[in-house]
Parts: structure tokens; C-alpha cells; sequence
């Protein structure tokens, strides 16, 4: 069975009942890169919130499998442990607690799911240290409190700092590109490329050709109100760059 397989999904914001899933189809097999393209609002974000089981979201209808597993009962920690990644949209700060603790918690509890020994902080400082190195990272970043007073792009570089030590089956890239300047978005696309297998698969949100011409998709997915209007290859991603969205014919 494929990795993730989504059919029909309808989902609303919680508090309102307003309807932002207007019946997404998307299947991801092992290995496969996927990029979603759209305009503003079409409801790209929420579909990634809504696969990690964001709490502002209710499913209304049709089914996420991840690993054929259901995934809609599923606690956002339980999805996370899983497989599935998401990097944090709006990262909130842990007063007291570094990265470095934070993500020796996060590998030890997944070293725990699979029955691995704990890893101790200095086993694990050599683990995390050359990942750190390779995104041209700070090591100092590592004492500092989570996400305390995180730039912008240190925030990017973090979220994939957190998916190379952490690992996932699937990761949900939302907007990784935004707001980087172009050597850290080569920095970043070469440590997300560096971390696929025929294995893994990534999901990625983005507005920008440059980042599709870094990490290659296998396929392009446009979104519009709230569903998945056409799919094809790297080829799309080009036309909307160079003729916007209303380029794309609808058939
Ligand atoms: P995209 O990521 O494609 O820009 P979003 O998924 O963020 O779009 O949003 C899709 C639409 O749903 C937008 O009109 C947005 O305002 C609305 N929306 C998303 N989440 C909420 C929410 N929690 N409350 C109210 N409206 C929301
Ligand atoms: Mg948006
Ligand atoms: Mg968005």
C-alpha cells in the first residue's frame, strides 16, 4: 500500500464550522517527492495541519491511511511517533528547556517506541553535532532555549535540524522557503535532499520555482479551494513561474 493515501478528506475549523477541505485525493508512495502549488488561501497550510492532526481542525469526511494505518484517531504525538513530520508553522518558545534537551527527548522517545536503549547527551552531542555542522549552524544554537529569539532563518534552518535528528517517514515542508536568502535555502534543500531514501518521502509547500529546481519533485500538485484541481510532473511548476496560475488549463 502506498505511504499515505488520502481520500475524499472534507475538513473544517473547529470553532466555526467553516469548511476549508473541499474533498482532497493524494497518494504518496515511498520514495516519491511531492510539491503543492496554489494561490493564497486555497488551503494548502490546513491540509498539512489536517494530516498531523492539528487541533483547530475537524475531519468532516473521507479517510488519511499512513502506512495503511488510519490516521484521523490519531493523537498528533501518536502520527509523529508514526513517522510523519511537520515542521512548526508558529514555534513556540520552551522557557527552561535548550535544543539539545528537546531533541534528545524527541529521539529517545522514538529510540524507546522501537525498544533502543536511551541515548545518553554526550553519545547523542556526536550524533547531533556534525547535522548542526552541516547546516552551517552555530553550535551555541544548541544551548540556547527552543525557539528563543530564533531569526527567521535560523528558525528554518531548526525545523530541518529537527527532521534530520529526529527522521520521519513522511515530512511536511510547509513554505521552507520563505523568507530564506538563497544560501540557505541551497543550505537547507541540500540537507532535505541529503536525508532521502527510496524510503522516505517529502511533501512540500511552495510558491517558488527556485526551491522545485533544488530539491526535485516527482510530482506537482496545484491546489484550489480546498482540493487538489491537477496533478503532473516538474514541468507545471515551470509553467506557473512563468505564466501564473491561470496558465495551467484545467481539464
Ligand atoms: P494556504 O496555505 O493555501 O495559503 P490556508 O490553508 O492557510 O491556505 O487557508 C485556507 C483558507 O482557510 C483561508 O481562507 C484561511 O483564511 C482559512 N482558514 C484556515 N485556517 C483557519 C482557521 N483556523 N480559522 C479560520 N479560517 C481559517
Ligand atoms: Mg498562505
Ligand atoms: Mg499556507
Amino acid at each position: 500500500s502506498p505511504l499515505l493515501e488520502v481520500r475524499g478528506l472534507t475538513a473544517s475549523v473547529k470553532e466555526t464550522g467553516q469548511q476549508i477541505l473541499a474533498g482532497v485525493d493524494l497518494t504518496i508512495r515511498e520514495g516519491e517527492i511531492h510539491a503543492i502549488m496554489g494561490k493564497n488561501g486555497s488551503g494548502k497550510s490546513t491540509l498539512t495541519k489536517v494530516l498531523v492532526g492539528h487541533p483547530h481542525y475537524e475531519v468532516t469526511g473521507g479517510t488519511i491511511l499512513f502506512k495503511g494505518e488510519d490516521l484521523v484517531d490519531m493523537e498528533p504525538e501518536e502520527r509523529s511517533l508514526a513517522g510523519l513530520f511537520m515542521s512548526f508553522q508558529a514555534p513556540i518558545e520552551i522557557p527552561g528547556v535548550s535544543n539539545f534537551d528537546f531533541l534528545l527527548m524527541a529521539v529517545n522517545a522514538r529510540r524507546e517506541k522501537s525498544g533502543l536503549p536511551a541515548l545518553g547527551p554526550l553519545e547523542f552531542y556526536s550524533v547531533v553535532s556534525p547535522k548542526v555542522d552541516a547546516l552551517k549552524m552555530d553550535p551555541k544554537f544548541l544551548d540556547r532555549n527552543v525557539n528563543e529569539g530564533f531569526s527567521g532563518g535560523e528558525r528554518k534552518r531548526n525545523e530541518i535540524l529537527q527532521l534530520s535528528v529526529i527522521g520521519a517517514d513522511l515530512a511536511l515542508l510547509d513554505e521552507i522557503d520563505s523568507g530564506l536568502d538563497v544560501d540557505a535555502l541551497e543550505d537547507i534543500a541540500n540537507a532535505v535532499n541529503g536525508l532521502l531514501t527510496p524510503k522516505n518521502s517529502v511533501l512540500m509547500i511552495t510558491h517558488y520555482q527556485r526551491l522545485l529546481d533544488l530539491i526535485k519533485p516527482s510530482y506537482v500538485h496545484i491546489m484550489e479551494s480546498g482540493k487538489i484541481i491537477k496533478t503532473g510532473d516538474s514541468s507545471i511548476a515551470t509553467q506557473i513561474n512563468e505564466g501564473g496560475f491561470k496558465s495551467i488549463a484545467l481539464v
